[in-house]
């Protein structure tokens, strides 16, 4: 059996970020995801300037396509408000693969299926030793599954999404964002990409739909159609891959000490504009600085960021 000080469970941005700062630091550190990097990823990959802050580094210097926008038009059930003010799109194929590479920690690729507590810290499958174990697996990462089983701790709210990115000659570069259209609680999204990639897709809260006897395929669908009525798209886009996530909103997540939940498998997302990547990064880089004495691991240290503005929050809530 292999030891190590830190087990990070997850190389997605969360994983990524707080082996970065592990590894800087000297500590003995794994990832393991069960997936090789580059690999895909649902999700828009919408990050804001703060992204690049967190990380350090100049949006300039990264390596890949990134796209760009100087402002977002947004619509509020049917009402356009324009949001001024620099944001960015990546892709997540690339992006994660770059962000896991620049941590510079060891990889492993394998699927956790069995964690163990030991006198010394956690088993994983039998196979490696970990004194200190992270949750980066996202959604269904099995170190939350088991230490959410013990603390009975609540989460936020689940959002279900459907998204597809493919090549496509988009021909408006504009980003859209559509807000609580057609009933939809949540929103959908039309984000054209450099290099000639265009990202749709539909998000909303799985119990509001349940309640409204609506399915998200369905907003799927209606998106879709309006697209083709814009003229954004002129053929049907290729089909859509599903993916759940939770909102911030529960308790704390359990851990602290010797275990540490960060991005989607604490549940981090913000509400009003369902960023993720943001929040993972900063969990990560704020359980690292935990692990190594340098502060203490709260989800209520993470910023919210919104693009909406404060007096219109509450619609989306
Ligand atoms: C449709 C959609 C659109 C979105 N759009 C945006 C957006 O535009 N901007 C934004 O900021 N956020 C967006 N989000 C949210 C964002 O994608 C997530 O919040 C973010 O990916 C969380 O990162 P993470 O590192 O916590 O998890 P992930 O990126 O999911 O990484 C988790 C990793 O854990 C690995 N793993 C899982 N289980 C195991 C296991 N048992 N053993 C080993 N490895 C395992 C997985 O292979 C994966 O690589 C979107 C989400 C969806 C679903």
């Amino acid at each position: 059996m292999k030891r190590y000080q830190v087990v990070i469970v997850g190389g997605g941005p969360a994983g990524a970020a707080c082996a970065r700062k592990l590894v800087e630091a000297g500590m003995d550190c794994l990832v393991v995801d069960k997936a090789n990097f580059p690999r895909q990823k649902t999700c828009a990959g919408w990050v804001t300037p703060s992204v690049f802050a967190d990380l350090g580094i100049v949006p300039e210097d990264y390596p890949f396509d990134l796209t760009v926008f100087p402002r977002l038009k947004i619509f509020l059930n049917g009402f356009p408000i324009t949001r001024p003010g620099r944001q960015y799109a990546i892709r997540r194929l690339e992006f994660d693969s770059w962000l896991l590479d620049l941590s510079r920690a060891e990889f492993l690729r394998h699927e956790i299926k069995e964690i163990r507590k030991t006198e010394q810290g956690y088993s994983l499958d039998g196979v490696i030793e970990a004194q200190v174990l992270v949750g980066a697996g996202g959604t269904h990462c099995p170190v939350a599954r088991m230490a959410r089983k013990e603390s009975g701790q609540k989460r936020g709210a689940r959002i279900v999404a459907l998204e597809s990115e493919y090549r496509i000659n988009w021909q408006d570069p504009v980003c859209r964002l559509w807000f609580l259209e057609n009933q939809l609680p949540g929103y959908a999204w039309y984000v054209p990409k450099k290099g000639g990639y265009l990202n749709i897709g539909v998000g909303g809260n799985a119990q509001v739909l349940k309640e409204r006897g609506s399915s998200i395929q369905e907003h799927w669908e209606y998106l879709v159609g309006k697209l083709l009525h814009l003229g954004l798209l002129e053929d049907q886009p290729e089909d859509p891959r599903g993916y759940v996530y939770h909102l911030r909103g529960g308790d704390e997540p359990p851990g602290g000490k010797d275990l540490y939940l960060v991005g989607d498998a604490a549940g981090l997302a913000t509400l009003d504009m369902g960023e993720g990547i943001g929040p993972a990064i900063r969990s990560g880089q704020l359980a690292a600085e935990a692990i190594l004495g340098q502060g203490v691991y709260s989800v209520s240290r993470i910023p919210r960021y919104s693009l909406l503005p404060v007096g219109l929050r509450w619609l989306v809530s």
